[in-house]
């Protein structure tokens, strides 16, 4: 039992979210640790989301809408944190959800499947049954793709992702959109939209956003876009840190 007036109540909810997840076998060891580091950042920009990441998360909205072919690529940490809200942006948009794991076992394939099966995800791609083929230059099993998923992909999401993945994956020349509390990390620098937010407060913002401008024109939304600088998003994520402590 969590006390309702700790001061970091919901940071605490959240993390036996994390705790449950990794007892049921769809959060890897590590995944743990990738948590405590997002949370160290949490912590540093006031575990808020901030007015310039409503504005990029307003952006990745408008790259979902004016893209062919997103993908919505999961792992376990962003599964056991916003599972439900990954199933309803893969129908509102009515795209695929592709699992990629770092550490991929086929145990944890089948628990985070059902995870999005019971969710009502109508195409789970990334499971044991699919065709892959490798990501140029990485190694491992995160390295294949879905041959009809993030391989013809135009926009990848990949929240909460490895930057060795993330820089092989934006090399490849597709827009990738990510959410990473660590405006620093490799991922951040390589992604071209990069939401710098706790991805439980982001999720349901995205969607908002992506419900707002779904009707919208899209000369309209690739304005935005077009004025969007992704290094200048980061900047202020970093100054935003800053002028909390001056
Ligand atoms: P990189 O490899 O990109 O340089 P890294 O090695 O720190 O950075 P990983 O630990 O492999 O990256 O990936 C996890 C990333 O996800 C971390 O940058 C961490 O800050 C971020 N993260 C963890 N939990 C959350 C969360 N709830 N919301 C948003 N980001 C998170
Ligand atoms: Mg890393």
């Amino acid at each position: 039992m969590i006390n309702k007036d700790h001061p970091r109540y919901q940071s605490l909810l959240y993390r036996e979210k994390i705790v449950e997840a990794h007892k049921n076998g769809i959060l890897a060891d590590s995944g743990m640790i990738a948590h405590g580091r997002g949370e160290t950042f949490d912590y540093l920009i006031g575990e808020k989301t901030t007015d310039n990441s409503k504005n990029t998360i307003e952006v990745a909205a408008c790259y979902f809408l004016t893209r062919k072919r997103p993908v919505l690529s999961v792992n376990g940490n962003t599964t056991a944190l916003v599972s439900e809200d990954i199933a309803e942006l893969s129908k509102i948009l009515d795209i695929p959800v592709e699992i990629n794991l770092y550490y991929r076992t086929p145990e944890r394939i089948k628990n985070i499947e059902a995870v999005y099966q019971k969710l009502g995800v109508k195409e789970i791609l990334g499971t044991d049954d699919d065709d892959f083929i490798d990501t140029p230059d990485l190694n491992g099993p995160r390295s294949p793709v879905s041959i009809e998923g993030i391989n013809k992909a135009d926009l990848i999401f990949i929240p909460l992702e490895d930057g060795d993945r993330a820089e092989k994956l934006a090399a490849l020349k597709k827009d990738i959109v990510n959410v990473d509390l660590n405006p620093l990390s490799r991922t951040a620098i390589t992604s071209t939209v990069t939401i710098v937010d706790n991805i439980v407060r982001a999720m349901p913002l995205l969607i908002e956003y992506v419900n707002k401008y779904s009707e919208c024109d899209k000369d309209i939304l690739l304005e935005k876009i077009k004025n969007y600088d992704n290094r200048k998003n980061l900047d202020n994520a970093i100054h935003d840190i800053i002028k909390r402590f001056e």
